[in-house]
């Protein structure tokens, strides 16, 4: 696997057990170049799933892009990252279960309002905003651009600066 800190391709595993119950694998991994840590997990795909977008457009379904843009929504949240697996997780297999290969991405913008709601009202709130407007006019691949532009507008109306946040973000 890749270390995601300097792309070397020798990372290695240290820890490897099961997580969500027995649905996946996870594996704390260790890159020996830059002395990164990081964490994959191991999971059935139980069909290739394609997104269909606003746009028309068609691309694969990308559970780490999907990651990434609930992660901007919970972010500084007080919320159990093993739980956010899990709603991931859930929402994966609902979909895979539909029996469609094609899945409408505002479908799995619903899905993932749903999940949030019952984690955390300020990330359902955040979500559901930008969902919103996604809803109008946009494409949920834009849903991360907004997201993290809207996160850091709100950052330095708190702080009064733009600060070197998202490097203290990762080393969290
Ligand atoms: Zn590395």
């Amino acid at each position: 696997m890749r270390c995601p800190y300097c792309s070397s391709h020798d990372s290695q595993v240290k820890d490897s057990r099961p997580s969500e119950d027995g649905a996946a694998i996870r594996r704390r991994r260790h890159c020996p170049d830059c002395g990164g840590r990081f964490t994959t997990f191991e999971r059935v795909q139980l069909r290739e799933l394609i997104v269909l977008k606003k746009s028309g457009k068609r691309v694969p379904f990308d559970r780490d892009k999907l990651a990434r843009s609930i992660a901007i929504a919970v972010r500084k949240r007080p919320v159990d990252p093993e739980r956010l697996e899990r709603m991931m997780s859930s929402i994966v297999r609902q979909l895979e279960s539909l029996g469609e290969t094609e899945i409408a991405s505002d479908l799995i913008g619903e899905h993932v309002m749903e999940g949030l709601r019952v984690l955390d009202d300020v990330a359902y709130v955040r979500f559901a905003s930008v969902y919103r407007n996604f809803r109008e006019a946009r494409d949920f691949e834009e849903l991360l651009g907004e997201l993290s532009s809207e996160e850091e507008a709100s950052r330095e109306d708190e702080s009064g600066a733009s600060s070197d946040n998202d490097r203290a973000d990762a080393s969290d």
